[in-house]
């Protein structure tokens, strides 16, 4: 008897008729004699749909009631797929993520999990049961609140979970078939990529790609968890994330050049104008920004104007953390002596992940020459050794995707890739 662990994203468990279809699909899993656990996310745009109410209530909400409202986007899956299941005749118990094990630290809106004790779920496998889990949450260990993981962390519940109950590996149910080279709703010829490396997928998923979320993959890595994306829509194969031979359908295979584009609408740019060009001016200003908890991306200083001796300073943070970095610098401005700030929501990033660019020189040339063929002007460049991003405007970002991707002859010559569901929000 085997242990399957199963995440169900929430285009999977959009309305009610898709609840009862994921049911079927569980109960055929735990009918093969195996012992189930399933990790479910809010259904389809629940979460959204929270945000915006809090913000219609309340424009800054404080992180304790923020997440105690967003996980109950959980809660209300969870227990409608135990239902679900019930009238199949299996019997399901559903768990949040308190009563699950999941235990965080106390930084609400992105806790980190530091430790699983999954004693009730193992008392209901042990009674036969198949254990639902409310994916996103946990507690804090300190405060005992009520903690979320951060957008998209149900993901990293299942892989801490599958790791906690020693389970063989993590089964990923989504509403695409699978990692493609580059988001499907935006390059219809995307290809299906049947195995890709943790560290591949680690730099996809810091990249933008949101089909895993990143800590998901950390977590995997660090606990060698194979994790298997695939379609709950579909009984294709997907994409199996692992050491570079486990799970892979050709296992000797050699590592293709690249594994995909990525793409992230969630970053601004800030831009600290007319910096005095001195020594420890960086320094002030960044360690300001990282008081206030802001994790910043990329970071680009111009050549200072010699007839000013003062310079352009420019990086790019979540959007979400925009108001507390500008913040951050409006209270050092005197200070530092900047003249002014300037903060732009309207760009996106676009990278290109792979790890066999080490080896292959003329990869950012192509990159370069593909954007200016399409008319794409880039903002700022960062690299990293498997890894090139680019900001761009934001209306730029699907034409840049798919520039590059042609570019790299990633485009599939078979059937287009499937988007089974979801708005994609
Ligand atoms: P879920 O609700 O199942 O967690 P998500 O919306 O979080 O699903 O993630 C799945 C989506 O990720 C897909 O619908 C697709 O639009 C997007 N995506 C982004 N990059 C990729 C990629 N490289 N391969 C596949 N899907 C991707
Ligand atoms: N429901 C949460 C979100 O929308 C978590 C998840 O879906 O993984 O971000
Ligand atoms: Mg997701």
């Amino acid at each position: 008897m085997g242990l399957v662990v199963q995440k169900y994203g929430g285009s999977s468990v959009a309305d009610a008729e898709a609840v009862k279809r994921v049911a079927q699909r569980i109960v055929a899993a735990k009918k093969e004699g195996n012992e189930v656990v399933v990790i479910v996310s809010a259904m389809g745009d629940t979460t959204d749909e929270l945000l915006d109410l809090a913000q219609r209530v309340s424009p800054a909400p404080g992180g304790r009631e923020l997440d105690m409202l967003l996980t109950a986007g959980e809660r209300m899956s969870m227990a409608l797929l135990a239902m679900a299941i019930g009238d199949l005749g299996h019997e399901a118990r559903s768990f949040t993520g308190s009563q699950a094990g999941v235990i965080t630290d106390s930084v609400h809106g992105r806790a980190r999990i530091i430790d699983v004790t999954p004693g009730r779920i193992r008392q209901a496998l042990d009674n036969g049961n198949i254990a639902i889990v409310a994916g996103f949450q946990g507690v804090s260990q300190d405060s005992k609140d009520i903690t979320t993981l951060g957008r998209g962390g149900s993901d990293t519940t299942a892989v801490a979970l599958a790791a906690a109950l020693d389970a063989d590996a993590c089964e990923i149910y989504t509403d695409v078939d699978g990692v493609f080279t580059a988001d499907p709703r935006i390059v219809p010829t995307a290809r299906r990529v049947p195995s890709i490396t943790y560290e591949e997928m680690l730099e996809m998923a810091a990249s933008g790609a949101k089909i895993l979320h990143l800590r998901c993959v950390e977590y995997a890595r660090r606990y060698r968890m194979p994790i298997h994306v695939r379609s709950s829509f579909s009984t294709l194969d997907g994409t199996w994330v692992a050491e570079s031979s486990e799970g892979s359908e050709q296992p000797d295979m050699e590592q293709p050049i690249i594994s995909g584009v990525a793409h992230d609408r969630s970053e601004a740019k800030i831009t600290v104008v007319g910096v005095p060009d001195k020594v420890g001016e960086a320094s002030t200003i960044f360690r300001s920004v990282a008081d206030a908890g802001v994790n910043i991306d990329m970071i680009v200083q111009n050549v200072s104007a010699a007839d000013t001796n003062r310079t352009d300073i420019s990086f790019t943070l979540p959007a979400n953390d925009g108001r507390k970095g500008v913040e951050a610098l409006t209270a050092i401005q005197t200070a530092v002596g900047f003249e002014s700030l300037r903060y732009d929501d309207g760009v996106g990033k676009v990278s290109l992940v792979g790890a066999g660019m080490r080896s292959h020189p003329g990869v950012s040339a192509t990159l370069f020459g593909s954007l200016a063929d399409a008319g794409v002007n880039i903002e700022m460049i960062s690299t990293s050794e498997i890894r090139i991003s680019v900001v761009v405007r934001g209306e730029d970002v699907d034409t840049a995707v798919s520039a590059i991707h042609a570019a790299f002859d990633l485009d599939s010559d078979q059937v287009e890739a499937v988007v089974y569901g979801g708005t994609g929000r």
